[in-house]
């Protein structure tokens, strides 16, 4: 059967001017809509003398005030369980879910509207059809299934668009890739790490999941690692299938970009859907993500949507200052990985006496032992290059010492001494 290569092909294709006039209007209903139901944006709007019917251009976006994660986070200290941030009753909620189980700030609840779940399977929708994804294929979630959003929204997405849906709760990752290769598996949804992780276990196993597995497609998502162009190289060559970048975020439960079939090193803004949930709006909300804006043009696929070159690039937050120059943990991962010859690592801030420290763990991988004197000279000038000559200490761990990871990776350990800071 041959189908639409776009998921809405209207919207997907919208002249930018009428692309332009349909989130405006969008907007202005979320922000009256808000404005109406919810005190935290009545408080936030009335402070900084904004109101809805301000917004006559997309230009007047500017007059809205932000909105952070530390003010949802005081709302909800203030007022547990939920803060002052919902838009309608408690009851007419149909599901619970944390914001994020990674990065050992304390999460923050959510609950939504069945009218929010079914926009959060249709951004999904946009991204997994964008990528290919049909109603014949079978797609595998190697994904938990708890509280945290994760994929859940995915899940429903491929019900929704009449693909095979087989969760992949939980099970151990051997279990899981036995159902991979039993079940004729063509789509694998996972975070980066974890679909490296499955393709080394199957491998110890004796599985070849280029040759034994029927999977075509894997759907990264929950790391920025997804357009990390050598982690890409390295999944695509594991997998001997295409791999397709997404990113969301937790707060909003769904994705916002997606990288399309023709796969042109960046990923579309679901632009006719820019806006929030509505059980709890969220309105010019940041999200310190870096990202780089490039036009829809520079994709081949006919989308008038505007694309982030090279996905999410990092946040803000990971930035760390070591002896005065900028390090972010991605564009080390984007050095490392260049490397065939290195399995897991970690990078290590540390404090000698006065003076910060970069330690870069890792682990070679079987059969590249005698490579490594060459290998530690060569990461230690390429990181060196890229950040102004800063010095990193590099430092070869045993074998399976470094903690491997199954879902979001944590690689990053700051020992500086906190109160420093
Ligand atoms: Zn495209």
């Amino acid at each position: 059967m041959t189908y639409s290569k776009y998921w809405n092909p209207k919207n997907e294709t919208l002249p930018r001017e009428e692309l332009q006039v349909l989130q405006l209007l969008k907007l202005r209903r979320l922000c009256e809509w808000a404005y109406a139901t919810t005190p935290f944006h009545q408080r936030h709007f009335d402070t900084a003398g904004f109101k809805p019917e301000q917004l006559k251009t997309l230009d007047d976006v500017r007059r809205i005030p932000f909105m952070t994660r530390e003010e949802w986070m005081e709302s909800l200290q203030e007022k547990p369980m939920f803060g002052d941030l919902l838009a309608t009753d408690p009851t007419n909620a149909i599901r619970y879910h944390l914001t994020s189980g990674t990065t050992g700030r304390t999460p923050i609840r959510v609950l939504d509207s069945m009218k929010d779940w079914d926009w959060i399977s249709e951004m999904w929708c946009y991204g997994l059809w964008g990528f290919g994804i049909r109603p014949e294929d079978s797609v595998y979630f190697a994904f938990g299934y708890g509280s945290f959003i994760g994929f859940w929204g995915a899940h429903y997405a491929c019900e929704k668009m009449g693909a095979l849906v087989i969760p992949g709760g939980a099970q151990t990752s051997e279990a899981r890739i036995k159902q991979i290769v039993e079940m004729g598996v063509t789509t694998v949804c996972s975070t980066p790490t974890y679909a490296l992780h499955l393709w080394q276990k199957a491998r110890e196993m004796g599985i070849d999941l280029a040759k034994d597995s029927k999977v075509n497609k894997v759907i990264l998502s929950g790391e920025p690692a997804g357009s990390i162009p050598a982690v890409k190289k390295q999944l695509e060559e594991a997998w001997g299938a295409k791999c397709g970048d997404t990113a969301g975020m937790t707060e909003i439960g769904t994705i916002m970009i997606f990288e399309c079939a023709h796969q042109s090193g960046g990923t579309h803004i679901i632009e006719d859907h820019f806006i929030g949930r509505g059980f709890i709006p969220l309105i010019r909300y940041r999200t310190k993500d870096m990202v780089m804006k490039v036009p829809a043009s520079t994709c081949t696929c006919g989308r008038t949507w505007d694309l982030y070159s090279g996905g999410i690039r990092g946040r803000w937050d990971d930035m760390k200052l070591i002896r005065g120059t900028n390090v972010y943990p991605r564009a080390v991962e984007a050095i490392i990985r260049e490397y065939t010859g290195i399995d897991e690592f970690q990078i290590y801030i540390w404090r000698k006496e006065l003076q910060d420290e970069i330690t870069i763990k890792l682990e070679v991988k079987p059969g590249y032992e005698d490579k490594w004197a060459e290998l530690e000279q060569k990461l230690m000038k390429d990181l060196a290059q890229a950040h102004e000559g800063l010095r990193f200490n590099i430092e070869r761990m045993e074998y399976g010492l470094l903690p491997h990871f199954e879902l979001k990776a944590r690689r990053l350990v700051d020992a500086r001494p906190r109160a420093q800071y």
